[in-house]
């Protein structure tokens, strides 16, 4: 006798039976670039079907994620104000925070998440405040991290998601939130976040490439899952609530490991190089558009709960009318 494993697989309602893995709308977190300006609905030319916003148009955004059944936005800021020390990254009237209030007005359910860091806030396009040397300083930078955390909490952010990879970071931002009385803003680690080439439509889009150097003094070498395990443990240690793995799909491995070795949901990034990949592939006609929910079905495989993803809007409309 051997194993008939066709059995299961003869028709689509035996194979919708026994599918270990469902995608939903539910899992996915989608990506928000909200730039200065009026009545912006820009194309960013490296990623195809995503769009710098301006505040007063967010209401369009909201809608295609209701739609689309997509209940969780991670929000990134496009100031029109850069300076060394990255201040418009925590202004109360800052782009990101006054985006936070309209979402919050106009979708109350919504849960908003706000990226930290300073990358797209500094002239010098680091995650940090810098040395004379060029090195981004690492206690120092704590300090503004928690002012952006906070400022975030003020103006209704539901969790604030540092990407910045300071050691030390998340403990911080949580005592800053704790003592500025939001007890309950929640924190996901950016916690084994690598020094990836994938990133490079996304600095397109937010205007972040650094002016020099690189940021592998700060970010993790891909070479290293253990290490990575490290940092994941680090941050469950210093108070955060979810951890992610980013870029996604060529880091299937720490998502595997770390999901099994910690008590933590943990959330995918498909960051904008897998997300520009696909895309552009499919529009070539050399894969076909089933790539990308097998992309997504990967992560979740793996052991993400969450993914955040560019494609949440298109697969979670698709998904709801399936
Ligand atoms: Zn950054």
């Amino acid at each position: 006798m051997f194993y008939r494993g066709r059995r299961l697989r003869k028709n689509p309602v035996i194979r919708q039976l026994t599918r270990e893995t469902q995608l939903s709308p539910l899992d996915f977190v989608y990506p928000i670039f909200v730039a200065e300006g009026e009545n912006l609905c820009q194309p960013i030319p490296s990623m195809p079907g995503v769009f710098r916003w301006s505040v007063d148009r967010l209401g369009e955004v909201l809608a295609r994620m209701e739609k689309a059944g997509v209940k969780a936005c991670l929000l990134f800021g496009i100031p029109d104000h850069k300076d060394e020390i990255g201040s418009a990254a925590w202004d109360e009237n800052g782009v990101v925070q006054r985006a936070m209030a309209q979402i919050r007005r106009l979708s109350p359910e919504m849960y908003i998440i706000g990226d930290v860091c300073m990358c797209e806030y500094t002239s010098h396009g680091h995650c940090g405040i810098l040395d004379e040397t060029g090195y981004v300083k690492n206690d120092e930078t704590l300090g503004y991290l928690c002012r952006i955390a906070v400022s975030y909490a003020r103006a209704g952010v539901d969790m604030v998601a540092p990407s910045d990879m300071m050691d030390g970071h998340i403990q911080a931002i949580r005592s800053a939130l704790d003592e500025a009385g939001f007890v309950n803003t929640a924190i996901l680690g950016y916690s084994a976040k690598f020094a990836s080439g994938f990133y490079g439509p996304f600095r397109d889009a937010a205007d972040s490439a650094p002016a020099f150097g690189d940021r592998k003094a700060y970010q993790m070498d891909p070479a290293n899952g253990r290490e990575a395990l490290r940092e994941i443990e680090a941050d469950i240690q210093e108070g955060a609530d979810m951890v992610m793995v980013k870029p996604a799909m060529p880091y299937l491995d720490i998502l595997k490991a770390g999901s099994e070795a910690y008590n933590i949901p943990f959330a995918a990034y498909q960051v904008s190089g897998e997300y520009s990949m696909l895309k552009k592939a499919i529009e070539e006609g050399l894969l076909p558009p089933t790539v990308v929910e097998e992309s997504l079905i990967a992560l979740k495989r793996a052991g993400a709960r969450w993914l955040i993803t560019y494609f949440a809007l298109e697969v979670g409309e698709a998904l709801k009318n399936r």
